[in-house]
């Protein structure tokens, strides 16, 4: 479920949403850490210690495998902020977010909103969120050269327990051809796909990070991110940081790695 719940709000949402969000903020009470500030109604001291301890170590941990403490701080003003619903209900009907979503992030204005005691928030949603937020501030918002794949790829990187046994069953859909190309990957509409293709998107996206990552180390992720910020060419940077011909070159690569 917890792949579902992500949505990057594209632009319309970026220039809009946030204002709703914030002339709300009046009647929410308000708790800081380093990196984040949270804005509930009815939580309890404890659940705001235990989200923003896990926030924090969320953000040092992504920050610290995208290098990204090395040329940016979330503090001050600069802080994310998340939006803490009391329930569910209040949650879908304040966002106009989909029933089954848990969370959604607003990348551009640094938010993410969510509800008291989501399931899955703390250990796969805000890692995924933060996820986004920090590799689309590496690699430029609205940069055309990274395709949903990449970010989903990097998102659900963050989420190892829920995909940290794919590779042996992508690998028999591949044997079988029942996989998607990185054109079809590309092609896939999310919102019309079904159940099956969706899932399937979201394990080959990860995998495809998987592989550079564990293949090549993250100093060369880091340079990928870097290169894309710069170039705007997925191509170009792949062959430039990791020396593939090409997107085919690329993805045979991925597919020995998978089959391997
Ligand atoms: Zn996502």
């Amino acid at each position: 479920m917890l792949r579902l719940a992500c949505r990057i709000a594209w632009l319309p949402a970026i220039l809009f949403l946030p204002l709703a969000v914030l002339a709300q903020e009046r009647s929410w009470q308000e708790a800081r850490s380093t990196h984040f500030k949270v804005f509930y109604k009815n939580a309890t001291p404890a659940e705001l210690e235990e989200l923003t301890h896990k926030a924090e170590g969320c953000y040092d941990s992504i920050a610290e495998q995208f290098g990204f403490n090395r040329f940016n701080f979330w503090t001050w003003d600069n802080r994310a902020r998340i939006y803490l619903y009391d329930s569910h209900d209040e949650y879908v009907q304040a966002t106009r977010g989909y029933s089954w979503s848990g969370g959604q992030v607003m990348a551009g204005s640094k938010i993410i909103q969510s509800y008291v005691k989501a399931p899955g928030f703390l250990h796969s949603i805000l890692p995924h969120e933060l996820a986004h937020i920090i590799f689309m501030e590496m690699v430029g918002f609205n940069n055309p050269a990274v395709p949903l794949w990449l970010h989903e790829g990097v998102a659900t990187y963050q989420e190892k327990n829920t995909y940290s046994s794919v590779k042996a069953e992508l690998a028999a859909k591949m044997r079988k051809g029942e996989y998607l190309d990185l054109d079809a990957l590309n092609r896939l509409d999310l919102r019309s796909a079904d159940r099956d293709q969706v899932d399937l998107f979201y394990t080959e996206s990860y995998t495809l990070v998987k592989f550079l990552i564990s293949e090549f180390g993250k100093d060369f992720f880091v340079s990928f991110c870097r290169d894309l910020r710069d170039y705007r060419d997925l191509a170009g940077s792949l062959r430039r940081v990791y020396s593939f011909k090409s997107l085919r070159d690329f993805q045979e690569a991925w597919k020995k790695y998978i089959l391997r």
